[in-house]
């Protein structure tokens, strides 16, 4: 194979996400360029050209895309309009605009799977929050029940578990799906990257720990002790969504198990996840560079770990808002196995994602002891 490494690369968001994917590209030396409308994001100061503008904004897209050879994304909420025009300028628009446009919509997302019969557990979509009471005063809905944003949602925000009348009161009046509260024993997540050749590849099955208010994942960890059905079910579930979707880049599939060992498909991310970042130190190919790969349709890297991980975000102190600083991060840049990642985001908020740490080391309850010793050292407070 002859590669060409001088194609022009840009990247819709400049987050962390982004951060990870030009540090990954760098060691390529490749020609990265990102799109983002605050200059002090995370990848400005590591990518190849920053430009600033609105990703959501069609113009600034078009703008930014129309000399570039391949685009990508960080976050789904992007013009998918220009996208589409891009693409047929010639762009290569990888994940392609008509798998965003169905992803960055949960109601759409259910429905794809519905149709494509996929597990996931039973929904109805309802326009407004009246509709949704309507629905449960003639019994089409019935109490507990997840109500979840269908579009803009991030992080948690946007779902909330609705268990009686008196939580009725807290109803988002928006666009919704409402989906059947699954009884969950393990969150996981698998990632899958396939390239413009079709060839498919997956990273081993993480598990994922919610902080118990901020609803976000606050703790990942690889490998998960899942009996082996499982494993390959939820590997070909998450394959065969990304074949169906016929997607060029990663896919990151959520799902829950159970209490009864089934499986069913929560959201799927057409980008870096967060359950992958522990694939820079851990595994042989981190899903930054996979990503990289498939947009150049370069071969897969071998996605195996040859470490056990913990993952742990930083997430800003409760209650704490101002310019950030992180307390305790000396101590545990003593520690062995153990890297950690500072976003620089300039101001830290409550639950804000500021970073996150790593923890690697040969069995994996070594690892989640490190990682329970390193959360009481490290916070992320506001003003030191
Ligand atoms: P986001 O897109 O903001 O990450 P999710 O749809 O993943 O939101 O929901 C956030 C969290 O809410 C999930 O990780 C899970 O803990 C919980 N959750 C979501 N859907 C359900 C469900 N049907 N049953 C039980 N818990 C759910």
């Amino acid at each position: 194979m002859t590669s060409k490494i001088n194609k022009k690369i840009g990247i819709l968001g400049g987050g962390q996400l982004g951060k990870m994917l030009c540090q990954a590209g760098s060691k390529f030396h490749l020609n990265l360029h990102i799109l983002e409308k605050n200059a002090d994001c995370p990848a400005s100061a590591v990518c190849t050209v920053f430009s600033h503008g609105d990703i959501t904004n069609y113009d600034d897209v078009i703008q930014f895309g129309k000399t570039l050879d391949i685009l990508t994304i960080e976050i789904e909420n992007v013009n998918i309009h220009a996208l589409e025009d891009l693409e047929k300028l010639g762009v290569k628009v990888y994940p392609q605009p008509a798998v965003i446009n169905i992803i960055k919509d949960k109601g759409l997302q259910k429905e794809f799977y519905k149709q494509n019969n996929f597990p996931t557990s039973d929904f109805i979509l309802k326009p407004n929050a009246d509709e949704i009471r309507f629905a449960i005063n003639n019994g089409e809905l019935t109490f507990p029940f997840v109500q979840k944003s269908r579009t803009e949602g991030y992080d948690g925000k946007g779902v909330q578990v609705i268990n009686n009348s008196d939580d009725l009161k807290n109803l988002l009046d928006t666009p919704s799906v409402c989906e059947k509260l699954v009884d969950i024993k393990y969150e996981i997540s698998v990632i899958v990257a396939r390239n413009p050749s079709r060839e498919v590849s997956s990273f081993p099955i993480v598990g994922m720990e919610f902080h118990p208010t901020a609803n976000l994942v606050e703790f990942l960890y690889c490998p998960i002790d899942l009996n082996e059905n499982l494993v390959h079910l939820a590997k070909k579930t998450a394959i065969d969504v990304a074949n169906s979707l016929d997607i060029v880049g990663l896919l990151a599939v959520e799902m829950f198990v159970d209490i009864n060992a089934e499986l069913w498909i929560n959201e799927v991310a057409p980008r870096p996840h967060n359950s992958g970042h522990h694939t820079i130190e851990a595994n042989y190919c981190s899903q930054y560079e996979q990503h990289i790969r498939c947009l150049l349709n370069w071969p897969l890297g071998d996605t195996s770990a040859h470490h056990a991980a913990v993952m742990i975000n930083l997430l800003g102190e409760s209650g704490q808002a101002g310019p950030t600083c992180y307390e305790g991060l000396d101590d545990i840049l003593k520690m062995k196995g153990v890297y950690p990642h500072l976003y620089g985001k300039k101001t830290t908020q409550s639950f804000r994602k500021m970073g996150h740490v790593t923890i690697i080391d040969k069995e994996i309850q070594a690892a989640i002891e490190t990682a329970n010793l390193i959360k009481e050292k490290i916070k992320v407070i506001a003003n030191c």
